[in-house]
Parts: structure tokens; C-alpha cells; sequence
């Protein structure tokens, strides 16, 4: 153990290092060098246990500043999506619109009439501002603005369903990821999951046995991330709505993503609007603000004002609702659909309608110049929970080495700066075209071309 003594002795004071870490990086403030040192000191002494020698202060140090500096960072870190996922929930979902940026920065930035009317000169409505632009857009009576969509879901059951049945599809008792589960949801609002009709196949009869006095609701639950084929069957919307208004139920539909605008004219499967989701009669419907939408993390209840109010005056909506930034980015982003220019201005709209031939000219743009890199066809999808299992042509930058796999290669680019994330494939790594911000090209290709 002589030597081991030694190899402990050789161990500098956390003092000692976290001056060391000072001397090496000024901008690290003393309380953080000092937590750094002692953080790096422990995996040292770690390290000697294990029969290591100790690493010198000048390692320490080193190591110290890192993990001081990963602190110091802002986060989350801009990244650059090469996955061909448009809306990726791990990677922030959807990226504004230049306007709704600088909305969000001006209402962050300043004061506003948040909570004042002008006018008047007296105190006004937080959610007037928001849920206006969502009536105008949708073209429902009433509507809500709360956090994201699985607080608006649990909202409109606890108004409407605390203590009593909600008829839901075996089909559509999904999880959504997150740890968001419909029946997990229905019970922490109070409400109790009657489940309707098998796995694969549901009609509205199913739902008509299974009314009782105590059913308060049928929910409708946009499956999501997972697609059901071959043998399946479920109720038309419109037949549905009769049903619950002939036994006096209300008619709940979560539809996750929802859209305000067809997929279907970019060759896709059309996902539900919103607007036809109203039409068929359901009177509560729920969407998300960051997946198809294409704005910041909220989540819309729209219906009507009989059913939407109730859910607004619950103590919890209060709890769950918006933040200013929140409200203005949204608001800037539905002003994109009033004034019919989505397509062009919001991100998410703009990835899903670039077609191939525009894909492989920023593509051929970016690898101007860049060795070991070629284009291939690619596949992206519309991600966010939206149309599972297709998928839009597109263009993708494949990455190869001689001396690095591919693994290695898609490290390297996941510690660039800014980092990059592509899709492992075939011994190289493809860089879908079609998720990449225009505003991140110049800096993508300069990574390419570093690599
Ligand atoms: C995504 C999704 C949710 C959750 O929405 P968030 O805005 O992430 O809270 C709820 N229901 C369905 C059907 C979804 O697809």
C-alpha cells in the first residue's frame, strides 16, 4: 500500500486546483473554480483508488475549466437538425418565423400591454390578446391558450369530467411519449377511462352501449406516433357527434398535432385540420402549438363558448397558463395563416413544402468545395406525432471516411459547433437537406468543409 500512499499524496488540494482553474481561465468565477476542483478532484481520487496515477494539476485544471465553462453556457445549445424529422420533439419541435421571433423578443425585451388596455386605460386581459387571433384563425366561437397541449387535455376534463365517465377508444388509449398516457391523464383529472371497442376496430354503436348516467364525455384521440393498418375500423366523426348530442355528451377531440393547413397538397395523407375536426360537431378540440402549427410550446382548447368558458374560470387554468413571449410568438405565428402566408414564412410549413429539386440545389450549395461528400436520395417525416410511418421525398449529404467510421463521424459533428445531427446509414452520415435552417447553411458548410 506504500505506493498507493503516495499515489493519494500526489493528489493536489482542492485549493491548489481551483487556483490552478483561475489561472487558467479568468472568466470562471472563484465560487465556480472552486466547486470544479473539488468535482474534479473526487474523480481523481476515484481514479488513484482504482490503482491510477494521479493526474497532474495541470489536467486538472484543464478538466476543471470544462466543467465549469458547460455551466457557464447558455442552454439549450442551438443545434443543427439533419435528422429529415421536421418537428422533432428532442430537438425543440418547431423553429419560428423571423416575426415571431422578434415578437417574442420584443415582448421579453420590454414592457407591454400584456395585462392593460390602452383604450381604456385600465386593466385588461392576458388571454384576450391570444385567444381573439385563435377564433379568427379556427373560426371557433371560444377558445383557450394554455402551456401545451397535455395541460389543455387535462384542463378540459377536469371541467367537464371530474368524477365522472369519459368513453374512450381501446385504439386510442395511447401513450404519446414524455410519460403522457390518455388513461394516466383521465384519472390525475378526475375522471374515470371507460374503455370503448377493441384494439383494432371501433363503431359508434360501441360507444352507444357503453353511455351510461355517469358518462360526462367521448374523447377522440388523434393516435399519433403510431398508425393501426389492415383490419380497423372507427366511427365517422360526424355520426359520432349525433351520438353524444343525443345523450347530451360532450364530444372531446385531442388532436395532438392538428393542422391549419392540408398536408395532403405536399403529397402527404391529409392530417385532421382543425377547422373540419369543428365541423364534425366535436365541441372541445385540443392541438399543440409547436408541432404543425408551427409556433412556440402551447396548447390551443377551441370549441364552443359554452364549453370553452367553463374550462377557462377552472383555478387550474390559472396555473397553466402562458407566458408573454409565449403569447406573442403564437399570436405572430397564426398572423402568418390570417394573412395567408404561411406557407412561405413559417418554418415547419416551408420544410414540408420545398420540393426535391429546390432540396438538391441548397444541397449542391453546401457541399460546393467539400471533400468525401456526395448526394443521395433521402426520406423526411413530418414528425411530432403527425402522419406516422410517411414520408416526403428529399435530399440528403452523405458524409463518408476512409479512416473514420461512422460513429466517429457523426461524434465529430455532434461536437461542432454548432453541433450537427444526422442519420447513420450504410457507413456514413446523411445530412437531410430538408430540416436544415436557410439561416444555418453558411455554418453548416463551413463544419463540412472543417470536417
Ligand atoms: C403531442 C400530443 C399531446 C401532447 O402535446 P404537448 O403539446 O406536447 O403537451 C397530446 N395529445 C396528442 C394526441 C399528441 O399528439
Amino acid at each position: 500500500m506504500g505506493g498507493g500512499g503516495s499515489r493519494f499524496r500526489a493528489i493536489p488540494s482542492v485549493e491548489a486546483a481551483a487556483q490552478a482553474i483561475e489561472r487558467l481561465a479568468p472568466d470562471v468565477p472563484a465560487r465556480m473554480a472552486v466547486r470544479a476542483a473539488r468535482d474534479e478532484i473526487e474523480v481523481v481520487r476515484a481514479a488513484v483508488t482504482r490503482g491510477r496515477q494521479a493526474a497532474t494539476i495541470d489536467a486538472i485544471a484543464e478538466a476543471g475549466v470544462l466543467r465549469a465553462r458547460l455551466v457557464l453556457e447558455d442552454a439549450p445549445r442551438r443545434v443543427i437538425n439533419a435528422t429529415g424529422v421536421i418537428v422533432h420533439t428532442n430537438l425543440g419541435r418547431a423553429p419560428l418565423s423571423d416575426r415571431a421571433l422578434g415578437a417574442v423578443q420584443a415582448a421579453g425585451g420590454g414592457y407591454s400591454d400584456l395585462e392593460y388596455d390602452l383604450t381604456s386605460g385600465r386593466r385588461g386581459s392576458r388571454s384576450k390578446h391570444i385567444a381573439d387571433v385563435v377564433r379568427e384563425v379556427t373560426g371557433a366561437e371560444a377558445a383557450l391558450v394554455v402551456n401545451n397541449n397535455a395541460a389543455a387535455v387535462f384542463l378540459a376534463l377536469e371541467a367537464h369530467a371530474r368524477g365522472r365517465e369519459v368513453l374512450v377508444a381501446r385504439g386510442e388509449s395511447i401513450e404519446i411519449g414524455g410519460g403522457f398516457r390518455i388513461p394516466d391523464i383521465l384519472r390525475a383529472s378526475g375522471a374515470q377511462l371507460r374503455d370503448v371497442g377493441t384494439t383494432n376496430r371501433t363503431r359508434v354503436e360501441d360507444y352507444a352501449r357503453a353511455v351510461t348516467d355517469e358518462t360526462a364525455a367521448i374523447m377522440r384521440v388523434h393516435p399519433s406516433n403510431f398508425a393501426q393498418v389492415g383490419f380497423t375500423e372507427s366511427p365517422d366523426p360526424t355520426e359520432l357527434a349525433r351520438l353524444a348530442g343525443e345523450r347530451g355528451l360532450l364530444l372531446i377531440n385531442d388532436l395532438g398535432s392538428g393542422a391549419l393547413l392540408d398536408t395532403a397538397a405536399y403529397g402527404l395523407e391529409r392530417e385532421p385540420l382543425i377547422g373540419d375536426a369543428l365541423q364534425a360537431g366535436a365541441d372541445l378540440v385540443t392541438f399543440s402549438g409547436d408541432k404543425l402549427l408551427g409556433g412556440p410550446q402551447a396548447g390551443v382548447v377551441v370549441g364552443t363558448a359554452e364549453v370553452v368558458e367553463p374550462v377557462a374560470r377552472r383555478p387550474l387554468a390559472r396555473a397553466l397558463r402562458p407566458d408573454k413571449m409565449t403569447i406573442a410568438g403564437l399570436r405572430a405565428t397564426l398572423g402568418h395563416y390570417l394573412r395567408d402566408e404561411a406557407v412561405a414564412t413559417v418554418p415547419v410549413w416551408q420544410m414540408i413544402a420545398a420540393s426535391v429539386d429546390e432540396l438538391r440545389e441548397r444541397a449542391n450549395r453546401l457541399i460546393a468545395g467539400v471533400q468525401n461528400v456526395h448526394l443521395v436520395e433521402s426520406r423526411a417525416a413530418v414528425g411530432g406525432g403527425a402522419l406516422p410511418g410517411q414520408t416526403l421525398p428529399s435530399v440528403a449529404i452523405e458524409v463518408t471516411s476512409l479512416r473514420v467510421g461512422a460513429d466517429a463521424l457523426a461524434a465529430r459533428l455532434r461536437t461542432a459547433s454548432p453541433p450537427v445531427l444526422g442519420r447513420i446509414h450504410a457507413g456514413g452520415v446523411r445530412l437531410d437537406v430538408r430540416t436544415v435552417l436557410p439561416r444555418d447553411e453558411r455554418v453548416l458548410r463551413e463544419t463540412l468543409q472543417a470536417l
